[in-house]
This record gives structure tokens, sequence and C-alpha cells, in this order.
């Protein structure tokens, strides 16, 4: 049982490996922003409390952030955990250890999906799609094969997803590495990080995690 922090910027193909690893190795993953919204769904003592706060504008504290964790960490003895958003100040880094050790678990690996800032934004603000069937293009790496034209379907629309823009790329990068940076040096200390390369393909991507999971 594994339990890891899975970090990396918009777009690094995060997402994709949470969802691989809970499907082939049954991990859960934890991601803050879901949690708190299915416990205030669920309408648990953390979730109403944090119901309370929310609506009064306010911002959920590390406390019941920790406890919303706790609570699910609960729920899911018997497989790994992939925490997705949390920790994200060395205090939070200090909770979720304790947070283990009261379960008599503890967190195995940090793994970060590193990018390459300006192929990143290369990859994202080269994406378009079919409007009609919504068939992936790129500017780049797949134009249709006759000009203006979908393979698929034969539509002569094509869409761009309005974030998918230098501007936002950008600002996503710094937001993550705003966010990232007080915890990477307190999981450095302790010898946890392991780099992945985010920019290989998303089966490299899978077999460099599966590496150090099973390492
Ligand atoms: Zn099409």
């Amino acid at each position: 049982m594994l339990n890891i922090v899975l970090l990396g910027p918009p777009g690094a193909g995060k997402g994709t490996q949470a969802a691989r690893l809970e499907k082939q190795r049954g991990m859960i993953q934890l991601s803050t922003g879901d949690m708190l919204r299915a416990a205030v769904a669920a309408g648990t003592p953390v979730g109403r409390k944090a119901k309370a706060i929310m609506e009064r504008g306010e911002l959920v504290s590390d406390a019941i952030v920790s406890a919303l964790i706790g609570e699910r960490l609960d729920e899911a003895v018997e497989s790994g955990a992939i925490f997705d958003g949390f920790p994200r100040t060395g205090h939070q880094a200090e909770a979720l250890e304790l947070l283990l050790a009261q379960r008599g678990r503890k967190l195995d690996h940090v793994i970060e999906l590193e990018v390459d800032e300006d192929e990143l934004v290369r990859r994202i603000t080269g994406r378009f799609s079919c409007a009609s069937c919504g068939a992936p293009y790129h500017d780049d790496f797949k134009l249709p094969k006759v000009a203006g034209v979908c393979d698929i379907c034969g539509s002569t629309e094509f869409k761009r997803r309005p974030d998918d823009n230098e501007e936002t790329v950008r600002t996503r990068m710094a937001e993550y590495r705003a966010k990232t940076q007080p915890i990477l040096p307190y999981y450095d200390a302790r010898g946890l990080v392991r780099r992945v390369d985010g920019m290989a393909s998303v089966d490299e991507v899978a077999a460099a995690i599966d590496a150090i999971l099973d390492g």
C-alpha cells in the first residue's frame, strides 16, 4: 500500500496518470477540490462545517482540509492514496505526515511531473478540434489530411478552447510554481521527491511512475 503526492501543472498529464493508477492499482485519488464538494454534498460533519464557511465566502482552513483528508483516509484503509492539490504549504505537509502516522501509514513518494514551459505552451495553444464530431487536431502535430476538412466527418468547422491561449497557460504555470515551491524543499530534505519527464508520451510517463512505485 503506497501513499504518494502527485504534482504537476495543468497540462502535464497528472489527471490521466492518476486515473490510470486508480484503475490499474486500486489507488484512490484524494483531490481536495473534489473531496470538499463530495463532503458538502454528502453532509458529513466536516462537510457541513466547510459548507457554512464557503457560504460566508471564506477560505476553508488547513484544519478543515486535514479533517477531510482524515475522513477519506479512514474509508481508504486498504488502498494506497494519491494526494492531489494537498499539501500546499509546509504546515499542511506536516499535518499530512501526522494524519498518515496516526493510521500507521507514511508517505512513500512525492512524484513531480516536470514540464518545459515553452513546450507546454506550444502543445496547449496548438490544440483545436472539429466543431462537428470533436476529433482532436494540432497545429504542429496533427493537421487534417486535407487542409480545413475534418478527417473523420468532413466538416469544415473547427474550434479552439478559449483557455488554450499562451497567457492562460503561463498564468497557470506561475500559480503552480507558487503552490509547489513551499512544499518541495520540505520533501526534498526528506529525500522523497522523484521527478518524471512530463513531456514524454503518456505510456513513457506511466512506465516511469510504475518504476518508482515498484522500485
Ligand atoms: Zn469531424
